[in-house]
């Protein structure tokens, strides 16, 4: 049994020598070492031995199991590094391959130009208002002066709803009345906010209109607000957004929530009023309407028009971005066709 106990030994260093896969390594685990292994097996017989040898076997036996589990665990160590060896050969990375390009996403032109637009009027200390997409026909018209009967509202085709008197807001000018109502404290606290957000009119698509487009709508109210204060507003708006050459002028209008109320032109930047395609060779660009509040509009808002006053301006960011790339069909907005997307 002593020599039986040797052989076992022996054999198994020979075998784990050759080893040099895990797969194998477990396999001599079990084959010497498992529970029914050869070394575990002839343990059980040290029993069977005349007494006085029991000890010293047993004390061999127990040595050698020592050191095959040591050997082992150093062929298990050296077997991993063989294995990791191999997996990052087999694996190797051409790094010098071209990679797949991803097309990268862009902002949709309409919100570039609210985002370079809300930018300027918050410099300029005008507070973001977002106001409500679906509207009552009161805020929509009559708080802002139109009426029932009114024939401005056929300026505005309006998608109505199954629900009485609940609209699609036409224009975001409605949103100055909530805003006064929301900021204004029952007509006590000054307002400077502006207002974007979509609008929906029930017209005929085409080149010039959509059902839906943007609109920026501006409000200053306080104590004291001139028209000098909404032209120099204005002219400072103008230079930062066209430059600081850009002249301002201003033709009478009419809308029914201001008094006086006025278009604006800018100066053509392209042709820097020489007269060229984009400004159809007048040398001057539309670029909003706007007003002074109408004393109505403000009451409506909680203000006594005899002591405060202020301004109003309403301005097309699909407007404005089409004459600053020459977009000339106003459609591709919201076409969703990338040809024209990707150009900005
Ligand atoms: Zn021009």
């Amino acid at each position: 049994m002593q020599a039986e106990l040797e052989k076992i030994y022996q054999d198994a260093l020979q075998e784990l020598k050759g080893i040099n896969d895990s797969e194998t390594l477990e396999g001599w685990e079990i084959k010497f070492l498992g529970r029914k292994g050869q070394l575990t097996l002839m343990l059980r017989e040290t029993g069977k031995l005349p007494e006085d040898q029991r000890a010293a076997f047993g004390k061999r036996a127990n040595d050698i199991k020592n050191l095959l589990v040591t050997a082992h665990e150093e062929r298990t160590t050296a077997i991993r590094q063989i294995e990791l060896g191999r997996s990052l050969e087999e694996g190797e990375l051409d790094v010098t391959l071209p990679g797949r390009p991803r097309p990268t996403g862009g902002l949709h032109p309409s919100t570039q130009m609210l985002r370079r637009i809300q930018a300027i009027w918050g410099e300029m200390g005008f507070q973001v208002y977002r106001s409500r997409d679906v509207e009552s026909d009161e805020v929509n018209f009559t708080m802002l002066n139109i009426p029932p009967y009114h024939p401005a509202r056929d300026m505005q085709d309006t998608f109505y709803t199954t629900q009485e008197d609940v609209i699609l807001r036409t224009h975001t000018s409605g949103g100055q009345v909530r805003a006064m109502w929301e900021y204004g404290d029952n007509g006590t606290k000054p307002i400077r906010v502006i207002l974007p957000g979509m609008c929906y009119r029930y017209e005929q698509i085409s080149n010039r209109s959509e059902i839906q487009f943007h609109q920026v709508e501006g409000l200053a109210v306080g104590r004291g607000i001139r028209m000098s204060d909404l032209k120099g507003t204005i002219a400072e708006f103008a230079k930062r957004m066209y430059g600081q050459d850009a002249q301002v002028r201003y033709r009478a209008s009419y809308f029914p929530f201001t008094e006086p109320s006025m278009e604006v032109d800018v100066s053509c930047s392209l042709c820097g009023g020489e007269g060229c395609s984009v400004c159809k060779y007048s040398g001057w660009i539309e670029i909003m309407g706007c007003g002074m509040v109408h004393p109505v509009v403000l009451q409506n808002g909680g203000y006594d028009p005899t002591v405060w006053s202020g301004f109003a301006f309403g301005m097309g960011p699909e407007r404005i971005a089409m004459r600053k790339h020459s977009i000339d069909d106003i459609r591709n907005f919201w076409a969703n066709d990338l040809r024209f997307l990707e150009q900005f």
